[in-house]
């Protein structure tokens, strides 16, 4: 069944001083499987960050329907839906253990449980010993680690990915989409990752969607055919 799914959706951003206004997506009709990895791929401009944000509840859509877990969204986040970044979302004023405990806290959660997940979080990323280090004192990686941890423990039900490993070092993004790869088996969710490299697209997900040069047209969405249990 689909966790996600995307009726006619498009976004137009309207034209200033004469120009004509740009259709920066759609119509566009997506379905994402529950629990499966999906990426998104295309030259840049096409729209990927768009469509990411439009699914986010970040950026209204123009037009059409936005559906997660069955309800309408209406350009609010919904529920169970996490959201990482491609540039360094750490906060720079707050430890690792403080960043990736951010989200718990603001929901109220008891310091006990709290203390519990963030170590579990701190193993699972390979953040042993940098606990009460801040953002500057760790490398690139590290920091968009730590922001990955902080969404994931939400446990949101869709994670949205949006270039998270951009800024890294070729090594490091193999590494990194391991990581995601290994952190993904663990749950049930789905996952939409936006990317320009088509080999980290292929090599990770179930589901390739291919966006075309021209701005919002969703080309096709192919198999990878990887088997998973
Ligand atoms: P991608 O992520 O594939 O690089 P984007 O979704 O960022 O593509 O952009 C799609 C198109 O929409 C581009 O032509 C971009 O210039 C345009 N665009 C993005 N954001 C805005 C905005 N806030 N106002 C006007 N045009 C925008
Ligand atoms: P394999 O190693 O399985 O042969 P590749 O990574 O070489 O797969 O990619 C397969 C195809 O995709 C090749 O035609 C390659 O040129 C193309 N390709 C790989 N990475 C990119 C990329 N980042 N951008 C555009 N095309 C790519």
């Amino acid at each position: 069944s689909a966790y996600c799914e995307l009726r006619n959706v498009t976004r137009v951003y309207p034209g200033n001083a004469g120009q004509p206004a740009l259709h920066a997506l759609g119509p566009i009709n997506l379905e994402l499987e529950a629990g499966k990895f999906y990426s998104v791929v295309g030259p840049s401009g096409c729209g990927k960050s768009t469509l990411l944000e439009v699914i986010a509840g970040l950026a209204p859509a123009s037009d059409g329907e936005v559906i997660i877990n069955g309800r309408p969204i209406h350009g609010e986040v919904a529920d169970g839906v996490g959201v990482v970044f491609q540039d360094d979302a750490s906060f720079p004023w707050l430890t690792v253990r403080d960043n990736i405990a951010f989200g718990l806290r603001r929901q109220g959660v008891d310091e006990t449980t709290i203390a519990r997940k963030v170590d579990d979080a701190i193993r699972l990323m390979g953040l042993n010993g940098f606990d009460n280090a801040y953002p500057a004192q760790l490398s690139g990686g590290m920091r968009q680690r730590v922001c990955i941890a902080r969404t994931l423990m939400l446990e949101p039900q869709l994670i949205l990915l949006d270039e998270p490993f951009g800024a890294l070092d070729q090594q490091t993004r193999l590494l990194m989409g391991d990581e995601l790869l290994n952190l993904w088996r663990e749950t049930n969710a789905t996952v939409l990752l936006i990317t320009h490299a088509l080999d980290e697209a292929t090599m990770l997900s179930d589901k390739v969607c291919v966006m075309s040069a021209r701005p919002g047209i969703l080309l096709d969405t192919v198999e990878t055919g990887w088997p998973r249990d």
